[in-house]
């Protein structure tokens, strides 16, 4: 049994039953046993690979469309471009990298930030970045950002924020919690019940012990982000797994050395994850009275141009490399692999456009 295992098992059967966004976020953030606190879960060592990981391209063209964003809005100086969960400062690093032959006068002139939340990523990113001449902070919150317009991008971040998940019992839809079954966790039907006008179209015929799923802390980041951009003007993109229709359905999951397990089998040493709900992300952003774009990220990276800048990296490449380059694209843009399940959402003040948003069809 894990460290932590065991105390949310004591914990547990001292107060009873927690729901399982409290269950997640012990297992990832608990600051002595978290996941995020105590792991290095990335790369082919970690748990997951993430597309910055996965190849450079993905950050040059990431910050391509966040300075065409700029271009967009007039290229106001002073002007913030930061990234949300960071993880080993890779992306942050290849924007950089491609910002600085794009165009040196923005990298002389931008402020970048680094909002993170773990002490020891953060450690890793400085590491990472200290080759770099550039302006660059480190933040808790986006609530300590400049007050400025800001270029924002976030590679899985709101997976990693909990959920609450609601179960259909005879009793109407009840929060999912996490108890005790004969001193094992297990997930029971809690008392809490949820707003009928809050469920999707597709749960009046769910059958009993279906699930849907909830993010309060997800949207709540979202409607920080959201009004920064409303107040201060800018750009965001975040790219993460999940869909873009709402809908039942379980997504609550661990990986732990790039297997799935069980969720309730190796708290703190797996990481927890369920997909994100892409709607209600663009809901947040247009009631802060923004544009919401969404696409999948092979859609988006192919407009984008991934397949011209292989050609170019290829060019250059012997055999082997030029085998890497393609495989990177495969795994990023495939619809069997990241480029369907993988969605983008891009939000711009009204009448900003930076392609290849809105799509064409
Ligand atoms: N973007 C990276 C890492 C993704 S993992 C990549 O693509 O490789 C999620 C990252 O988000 C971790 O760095 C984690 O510590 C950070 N994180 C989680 N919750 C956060 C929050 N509320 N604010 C900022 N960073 C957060």
């Amino acid at each position: 049994m894990t460290p932590l295992k065991a105390r949310i098992t004591d914990l547990i059967a001292a107060t009873g039953p927690v729901p399982v966004s409290e269950y997640m976020v012990t297992c990832l953030f608990d600051p002595q046993a978290g996941y995020y606190t105590t792991r290095e879960p990335f790369g082919a060592e970690g748990d997951f690979v993430t597309a910055p990981e996965i190849s450079q391209m993905f950050g040059e063209l990431v910050a391509v469309w966040l300075y065409q964003a700029w271009q967009a809005l007039g290229r106001p100086v002073p002007v913030t471009l930061a990234e949300i969960g960071p993880g080993r400062g890779t992306l942050m690093k290849d924007m950089q990298r491609t910002l600085s032959k794009l165009d040196p006068g923005f990298m002389a002139n931008a402020r970048f930030a680094m909002v993170e939340t773990s002490p020891r990523l953060t450690e890793i990113q400085k590491a990472a970045l200290s080759g770099s001449n550039a302006d660059i902070a480190w933040h808790e919150t986006v609530s300590t950002l400049p007050d400025a317009p800001l270029l924002i991008v976030g590679n899985e971040l709101f997976d990693a924020l909990p959920i609450r998940q609601f179960v259909n019992t005879q009793a109407g839809w009840k929060e999912r919690m996490v108890g005790l079954d004969g001193g094992e966790l297990g997930f029971f039907a809690g008392a809490a019940s949820l707003d009928a006008a809050l469920l999707p179209p597709d749960s009046a015929s769910a059958p009993q012990g279906a699930i849907v799923e909830f993010s309060p802390a997800r949207t709540a980041l979202m409607q920080l982000i959201a009004e920064r951009l409303a107040r201060h003007r800018g750009a965001g993109l975040f790219v993460d797994y999940g869909y873009l229709q709402p809908g039942i359905g379980d997504t609550f999951q661990a990986l732990r050395r790039h297997r799935h397990e069980d969720v309730l089998e190796n708290p703190g040493e797996a990481d927890l994850t369920a997909h994100v709900d892409f709607s209600a992300l663009a809901a947040v952003a247009r009631s802060a009275g923004l544009a919401a774009h969404l696409a999948t990220q092979g859609r988006f990276l192919l407009d984008m141009g991934l397949l011209e800048r292989a050609g170019q990296l290829g060019a250059d490449a012997d055999g082997p490399e030029r085998d890497k380059i393609s495989a990177a694209v495969e795994r990023l843009a495939g619809p069997q692999a990241m480029g369907d399940l993988f969605k983008v959402l891009a939000v711009l003040p009204h009448g900003i456009e930076a392609a290849p948003f809105p799509l064409a069809d």
